[in-house]
Order: C-alpha cells, then structure tokens, then sequence
C-alpha cells in the first residue's frame, strides 16, 4: 500500500476516466497527488472522495505556456517538489480531414501535446535539482497505427511519442526516466462520447469490442496500474512506449 509513500505526483486531467483512476491508485500507495483539471466540479468531486489521502486539487486549462506554468510552480511550491509528472489530459476529436478546421486542430494539439511539452520543460529544472524524477507521458495506440477520422487525434499522439523519446534521450544521463503509456481502447466517458456520434451508439459500442483480441475494453486501472509501475520501475525502462491495449495493435 505504500509503494510511493510520500512521493509529489503531479496528474493532468484528474476529472475523469483514466486520470481520476490513476488519482486514486497513486493516493491509495501513499503519494501526494498534485491533481489537475480544467473541470472544476469534477476535481472538487474527487477531492471530497479522496480527503482521507493527500490529493490536491488546482483547477487549470493546460493548453497554454501560461497556465501550465503556473500549475507546475503552485504543485513545487505548495508542496516542495515535483518527484513523478503523469501527463494524462487529453482530448479526442473525430471529423473527417476537410470538415477539420483551424481551431479545432490548434486546440487538439494544445491539450494533447503542447501541455506535455510545456509541463516537462517546467518540471525538468526541477528535477534537476532533486537530483532525480520520472516523466509518464500520454500517447495513444493512435501513435503507432492510424484510424480514419482521427487525423488531428493521431498526429497529436505521434508527436507526444516523439517527443517523449526526444526527451528520453536529452535526459538519459539526468536520473529522470521518461516513457509513454499508449493505450488503446479504454471504457472511460471520451470512449463513450466516441461511439455516441453514431447514429447507433450500441452497435458502434459492439464494432469497438470485436476489435479487442481480449473481448473487452479496457478498464481505467489497468491503465492507473501501469503508471504506478512506470512510477517506481528500473532505471533501465527508459524511452519505451507501453502499448496496453490487449492485443489491438498486433491483430
Ligand atoms: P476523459 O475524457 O475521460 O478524461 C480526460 C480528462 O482531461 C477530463 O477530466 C478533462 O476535463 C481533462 N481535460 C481535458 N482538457 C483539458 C485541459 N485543457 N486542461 C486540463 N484538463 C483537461 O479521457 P480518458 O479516456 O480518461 O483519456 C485520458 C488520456 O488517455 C487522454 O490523453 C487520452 O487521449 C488518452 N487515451 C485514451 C484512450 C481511451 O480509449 N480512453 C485511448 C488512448 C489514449
């Protein structure tokens, strides 16, 4: 239970699916949870059902320098260090290419993965100065193989990848191990706001499982899982991308 008793985990995007699991999983290993969400009554939420452990909830929308920034200063100095950062928010956008507009691709890119950049370029110095630290971030399955109408969502992922090795690299000498999760298919409410736009959201749910060679989505533990042993894993898992999407990628 006390896996990382003590250590400063700073969380994207605690209000929901995978990251609130996760939320839940690094409080209940003894961690000080930093958790950030641009929803307020989501975090104020888990904050309440989380007030025996040590979670703090900061309210933020990370798609600018600006408020990721802020975020990483409030988390070191409220709480005197940043040991784990755990990029996790994120948004999904499903259109075709030309029905894409400016907008939608600059913010599918500043959620996904300006913030990833921003908050590892704060989080860097300090871990620096710890002497030590551990960066997970986010990608996606949609990193490693591709899906129709999810141009703007894949090229997002793609560079989070990319990045996360880039930095892997910049920083192998530093003590900070830097990896990704890609997921796949996770039941979590983006998941379920993905199969609502068809007309038949039952059916669409059903196309979904019978790409899963386990015959099931995944679960937002199985997810939180993987990032609490990403957390405290061996020096040696340096630079990886996980796939956790029970077998999808390799059917
Ligand atoms: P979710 O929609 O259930 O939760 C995402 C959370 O991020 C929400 O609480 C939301 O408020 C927060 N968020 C969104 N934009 C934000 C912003 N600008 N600033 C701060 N917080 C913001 O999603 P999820 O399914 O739990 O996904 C979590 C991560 O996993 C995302 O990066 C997603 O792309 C990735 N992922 C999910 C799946 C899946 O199938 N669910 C698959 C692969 C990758």
């Amino acid at each position: 239970m006390n896996r990382l008793k003590n250590k400063i985990i700073l969380i994207t995007g605690i209000g929901s699916g995978i990251g609130r699991a996760a939320a839940r999983s690094f409080c209940q290993q003894g961690a000080i949870v930093f958790g950030v969400d641009l929803n307020q009554a989501a975090g104020d939420a888990l904050a309440g059902e989380l007030q025996e452990y040590s979670f703090h909830f900061y309210q933020a929308d990370l798609s600018t320098e600006a408020a990721c920034i802020a975020a990483v200063r409030e988390c070191s100095d409220r709480l005197g260090g940043i040991d784990v950062l755990y990029n996790n928010a994120g948004i999904s956008v499903i259109a075709p290419l030309l029905d894409t507009d400016a907008a939608t691709v600059e913010r599918i890119f500043a959620v996904n993965f300006l913030s990833v950049f921003y908050l590892c370029q704060q989080v860097i110095p300090i871990m620096q100065a710890q002497g030590e630290g551990v960066i997970i971030n986010t990608a996606s399955e949609l990193a490693i193989v591709a899906q129709p109408l999810y141009s703007a969502y894949c090229a997002s992922k793609g560079a989070v990848l990319s990045f996360t090795r880039a930095l892997a690299l910049e920083y192998a000498q530093a003590n900070i191990r830097v990896n990704a999760i890609c997921p796949g298919p996770i039941d979590t409410p983006m998941l379920q706001a993905e199969f609502e736009i068809d007309p038949d959201p039952d059916r669409s749910r059903q196309q979904g499982i019978a790409t899963m060679p386990i015959g099931r989505f995944g679960k937002p533990d199985e997810i939180a899982e993987v990032a609490l042993f990403l957390a405290d894993a061996p020096p040696l898992l340096h630079g990886a991308a996980i796939v956790v999407d029970g077998g999808k990628t390799i059917l």
